[in-house]
């Protein structure tokens, strides 16, 4: 079951080259509001991590990407998602 050749997207707040089923993925739905990891429309994508959560809140880093308003409801469900599944550590098995 492994993607020899996984897809790569950036990170809009460390700019790293991470694969994207790593990455949260927000978009920008067609029909207005955004949402995550689901849906049509322009996405950004962003490290599961607080340290990228919080740069890209601070440099509006995914607003640029997704060209609208992103709100702070949106960052609150991101950093709700690290809270409730704990630091990835992917080596941990
Ligand atoms: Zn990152």
């Amino acid at each position: 079951m492994t993607d020899p050749r996984p897809v790569l997207r950036q990170c809009v707040a460390c700019r790293c080259l991470v694969d994207r089923r790593q990455l949260w993925r927000v978009v920008r739905l067609a029909g207005g509001g955004l949402a995550l990891d689901a849906g049509i429309g322009r996405s950004a994508y962003l490290c599961p991590s607080p340290s990228c959560l919080d740069e890209a809140r601070r440099r509006k880093r995914l607003q640029r990407s997704l060209r609208c308003p992103v709100s702070d409801g949106l960052y609150a469900d991101l950093l709700a998602r690290i809270a409730t599944s704990g630091p990835a550590t992917p080596e941990a098995r």
